[in-house]
């Protein structure tokens, strides 16, 4: 039907074949001189007539029509990665990246990035990412340097798993992942990557507790990360003093639960003067929990101190001695 007299499809039919047979030209030498131009031509007349026909579209508010169209373009594209023009040509607007930000942020949708390119990795939103992505912008504004906003961010989600982009975003930089490491080797929080835990995958971080006396042993640092995951997955993330491993520790209601590197034949201050082939044999390492490894190191010290006639050593006595059997 050519829709009755006086509507205002009248003569759309005409117009749409007349422009049919345009793009059918252009088709028919698409590498002649000027087809661009033919085809923008065609665009154009193309859209004055879908306006003539159906009337001017009601202008979505501001930023929501751009927003929508990048959304629905990722959800077709769910967990396939789309460039940053590819956005731009869908939505009309250059300003993707902003929107990205609010459809992460205001509606929580789990969108990575990775130099320019977009992944959005669930259809649907979801509550506990738009609070961390609301957590992250918050902390984004904040002065200081990308370290001091990383931590903010750790502290502010300690416990939960983050992401190296919502790391990157909060630093404001794209070395979110570096930064992570210092805090974990050279301020000795405790951070855990896919290293520590089975459960992680690569760029995904927990800070396990932001309690000072969660902090790691300074000299975790001394076992390179590849030596502790073999470690750690030969002793199948168990402690191997308690045998707990984490599932058992977070029943038993201990969430600051975490591993470390023991070195069975040598006291953390010696470390440092081993020769590498002894330090890093994984036979003279095992895996402990915080807990286990800290008790551990106070009963040597406290072994060591009764074998030199119970003189304490200096600055350690706030450590409790107690007689040996
Ligand atoms: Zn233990």
């Amino acid at each position: 039907m050519e829709g009755s007299p006086g509507s205002p499809l009248d003569g759309i039919s005409e117009d749409l074949r007349r422009i049919a047979a345009l793009l059918g030209a252009v088709a028919d030498d698409p590498s002649a001189e000027g087809a661009r131009d033919e085809l923008e031509s065609i665009s154009a007349e193309l859209r004055v007539l879908i306006t003539r026909h159906f009337g001017a579209r009601r202008r979505a508010a501001h930023g929501q029509g751009a927003r929508g169209a990048i959304l629905a373009h990722l959800q077709s594209k769910t967990g396939q990665w789309v460039e940053g023009q590819e956005l731009a040509a869908i939505s009309g607007i250059q300003e993707w990246a902003r929107r990205i930000r609010e459809l992460r942020v205001e509606s929580g949708y789990d969108i990575e990035e990775d130099g320019g390119r977009y992944r959005l990795v669930r259809a649907e939103p979801n509550a506990d990412a738009a609070g961390k992505w609301g957590t992250a912008n918050d902390i984004r504004r904040r002065p200081g340097s990308a370290r001091d906003r990383i931590l903010q961010f750790l502290i502010a989600e300690v416990g939960h798993v983050v992401t190296r982009d919502q790391l990157d975003y909060v630093a404001k930089i794209k070395e979110g992942s570096r930064r992570v490491r210092e805090l974990r080797d050279e301020e000795g929080w405790p951070i855990e990557s896919h290293i520590d835990v089975a459960f992680l995958t690569p760029g995904q971080y927990r800070l396990v507790s932001a309690d000072e006396q969660d902090r790691r042993d300074p000299r975790q640092r001394k076992f390179p990360e590849e030596l502790r995951h073999r470690v750690f997955e030969r002793d199948a993330f168990t402690c191997q003093s308690c045998r707990r491993d984490r599932a058992i520790a977070l029943t038993a209601g201990d969430s600051r639960y975490y591993l470390e590197v023991h070195h069975i034949s040598a006291m953390a201050e010696q470390l440092d003067a081993l020769p590498s082939e002894e330090l890093n044999d994984p036979g003279n390492l095992v895996t402990l929990c915080h807990r286990c490894h800290s008790r551990e190191t106070a009963d040597f010290q406290r072994r060591r101190r009764s074998e030199r006639g119970g003189q304490p050593i200096t600055g350690q006595a706030e450590t409790p001695v107690e007689p040996d059997d």
